[in-house]
């Protein structure tokens, strides 16, 4: 997908720091972060949305989840939001899917 943002992110052709990386998924931080932690947890796989998932890709999606848990507990997180944009009503920008972890100030958080 050589117009998908994340695509270009993980093949290097648009700078960003990563975070943690695996075979499935890498994280970095929001450009345009909306709490002092914001992460996106992004598959390497382009899959549009929450709403295009597929059967198939039940493991990927619980997967994304359990990253998120895990990132929550090496960064010792006390709590945190997820969020998943789906959909332009939803206030999806990034037709790739990605999980949104929020931090910090929670009282804050929209
Ligand atoms: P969405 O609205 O699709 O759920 O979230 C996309 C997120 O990607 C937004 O929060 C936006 O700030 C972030 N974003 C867009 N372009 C870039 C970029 O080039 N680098 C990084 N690190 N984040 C980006
Ligand atoms: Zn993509």
């Amino acid at each position: 997908m050589e117009e998908c943002i994340f695509c270009n992110i993980l093949n290097k052709k648009i700078p960003a720091e990563f975070v943690y990386e695996d075979e499935k998924f890498f994280v970095i931080n929001d450009i345009a972060p909306k709490a002092p932690i914001h992460l996106l947890i992004i598959s390497k796989k382009h899959i549009f949305s929450v709403a295009s998932l597929e059967e198939e890709e039940k493991e990927l999606a619980g997967e994304i989840l359990f990253l998120a848990k895990k990132m929550g507990d090496d960064m010792k997180l006390p709590g945190y939001k997820l969020v998943f944009n789906v959909g332009r009503e939803g206030g999806q920008m990034v037709d790739h899917l990605h999980l949104h972890l929020l931090s910090g100030k929670l009282e804050e958080l929209p």
